[in-house]
C-alpha cells in the first residue's frame, strides 16, 4: 500500500499556492476543494467554491490574477467544500452594481440542498465525526444548509449536458452519477482543460463512504471514459493537485476506470454466485491488484478499496447481507454482551483479549473488549477500565496504519470519546 505523508496531507487539503495555467488566463486556486476559474474577453467563468472558512482565501486568489466579474458560476456537485463559499464573491458583486452571475448546476443539486434544510442537525453531526480532524481548523459547524446560492441554469435527467459560449471561450458541462446523483464536469476545449470535480479526488475514489447515501462505481467508470476521449492536457481535481500533459490526464483518468469497473464487476459476479457479504468482503481483500493497489492515483488517501466494496453490495442488494437468520431481528448487543459475562468473567475476557493484543490479532481483541464494555453490569470495576484503555490503545495503533482521511477519523474520534469516558469515571 502508498502511505501518506503530511505532505500529500497538505496538497489534498489545497495548502499550496495558486497558479495560472495554459494559456496563463486559467487560474486554479486548490483550496478544500478546489477552484478553477478561466477568465475571458467578457468576464470570468468560476468552477467550484471551498468550504465557507476558506472562502476569503479563494477569493484573495482570485483577484491577486484579475479584476473582471464573475458571469457563470458551475458546481460540480452541491457538497459543502464545493457550493458554499460564495460569499465574497456576493458581497464584491453588491458592491460593485455588476450583474448576478448565472449559476449552473445538475437539477439533483436542488434536491440536496432541500435535503440539507431537512436534516441539517443530523448532517452536522456526521460531518463532525467525518471531519473530526479538521476541526480545529473550522469554527462552528461545517456548512449551513440554509444559506445556499441557487442555480439559474439547470442540467437535466440522466444525460444532462450544456454549453455557452464567453467571449471567444467554450463551456461544455457534462452530467454523470459518480461521487453523487448531481455531479456535472467541465469540458474548456480551447484551453485543453477539464475540471471533474470530486469524480477525481488525488485518491482512490471516495464511493461507499461509511457516513453517506449510495454513491455510483459503473457510472464513475464510464464518467472517466467519457473524459479521456477529450485528450485533454490538464486536469483538475476536485480535491490535491492538478494534473499536467496529455499522457499523465490520460493514465490518471483510465487507471480510476478500471478500479471502480474491478471492483464493481467482482462484486456483482460473487452476487451471481449466490455469496452473503461477509465472503464477498473477505474475498475481495484477497483479490485486489497489486497494480490497482500501488498506483499512486489510486492511494488511499480519503475513499479507499474497501468502502468501495460496500457501495456495489449496496447498490444491488438489501439490508439483510449474512444469511443467518439471527441476523435478521437481533437482541440489543449490551443484551448479548450480558449472557457472555455470566458464562465467565470479565478478567477472563480481558486476559484472552490482552494475549491476542500481543499475538497482532487487533480486530479480534477489539471483538473480546466489546463483550466487557458493553456487557458489564459495573462501570467502575478494574477489568472495565482496563478494557476502555486497551481499547484506546488498540485504536490508536490501527489509526496510525490507516491510510483512509474517513475511517482514521472514525477510529480517532471513538478513541477520543472512551477517553472522554474515562475522564468522567474518575471524577468521583
Ligand atoms: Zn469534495
Amino acid at each position: 500500500m502508498v502511505r501518506n505523508t503530511p505532505e500529500d496531507m497538505r496538497d489534498w487539503i489545497g495548502m499550496f499556492p495558486s497558479t495560472s495555467f495554459a494559456d496563463d488566463k486559467c487560474y486554479f486556486l486548490p483550496g478544500f476543494g478546489n477552484t478553477c476559474v478561466f477568465e475571458t474577453k467578457q468576464g470570468l467563468v468560476l468552477f467550484d467554491f471551498p468550504i465557507r472558512q476558506l472562502a476569503r482565501r479563494t477569493f484573495n486568489g482570485v483577484r491577486s490574477f484579475t479584476n473582471k466579474p464573475v458571469k457563470y458560476i458551475i458546481y460540480s456537485h452541491g457538497h459543502f467544500d464545493h457550493a458554499f463559499g460564495y460569499t465574497p464573491f456576493l458581497d464584491e458583486i453588491k458592491e460593485k452594481g455588476w450583474d448576478m452571475p448565472e449559476v449552473i448546476a445538475h437539477e439533483n443539486c436542488i434536491k440536496r440542498f432541500e435535503k440539507y434544510n431537512m436534516l441539517e442537525k443530523y448532517h452536522d453531526w456526521i460531518n463532525k465525526m467525518q471531519f473530526a480532524s479538521l476541526r480545529g481548523r473550522t469554527e462552528g459547524a461545517v456548512v449551513s444548509a440554509q444559506e445556499t446560492l441557487q442555480p439559474t441554469i439547470i442540467l437535466k435527467g440522466n444525460e444532462g449536458f450544456y454549453d455557452f459560449k464567453l467571449g471567444d471561450v467554450h463551456f461544455e458541462i457534462y452530467h454523470n452519477k459518480g461521487e453523487t446523483d448531481d455531479s456535472v464536469w467541465l469540458w474548456v476545449p480551447e484551453k485543453k482543460t477539464i475540471c471533474t470535480g470530486d469524480l477525481m479526488v488525488s485518491s482512490f475514489p471516495n464511493v461507499g463512504n461509511p457516513y453517506k447515501v449510495q454513491r455510483y462505481p459503473k457510472n464513475w467508470a464510464l464518467a472517466m471514459e467519457k473524459m479521456m476521449e477529450k485528450e485533454a492536457e490538464y486536469l483538475i481535481p476536485g480535491h490535491g493537485r492538478m494534473i499536467e500533459g496529455k499522457k499523465e490526464v490520460r493514465d490518471a483518468l483510465s487507471i480510476t476506470a478500471e478500479a471502480m469497473h474491478f471492483v464493481h464487476d467482482e462484486v456483482v459476479k460473487r452476487l451471481n454466485e449466490g455469496k452473503w457479504f461477509e465472503q464477498i468482503f473477505h474475498e475481495m481483500l484477497e483479490i485486489f491488484p497489486a497494480k490497482l493497489k500501488e498506483n499512486p492515483h489510486l492511494r488511499e488517501m480519503y475513499g479507499c478499496y474497501r468502502f468501495a466494496i460496500h457501495a456495489v453490495y449496496r447498490l444491488y442488494h438489501g439490508w439483510y447481507d449474512s444469511g443467518n437468520p439471527t441476523d435478521l431481528f437481533p437482541a440489543k448487543s449490551d443484551d448479548i454482551a450480558r449472557e457472555f459475562l455470566r458464562i465467565t468473567t470479565e478478567e477472563k475476557y480481558l486476559e484472552h483479549a490482552e494475549s491476542l493484543y500481543n499475538e497482532g490479532k487487533l480486530q479480534l481483541a477489539l471483538h473480546l473488549l466489546d463483550i466487557i464494555i458493553k456487557g458489564s453490569e459495573t462501570e467502575r470495576n478494574a477489568a472495565f477500565l482496563e478494557a476502555l484503555n486497551l481499547k484506546i490503545k488498540i485504536l490508536k495503533e490501527k489509526s496510525k496504519e490507516e491510510s483512509s482521511f474517513i475511517a482514521a477519523n472514525i477510529i480517532d474520534n471513538a478513541a477520543m470519546q472512551i477517553k472522554e469516558k474515562l475522564r468522567e469515571l474518575k471524577k468521583p
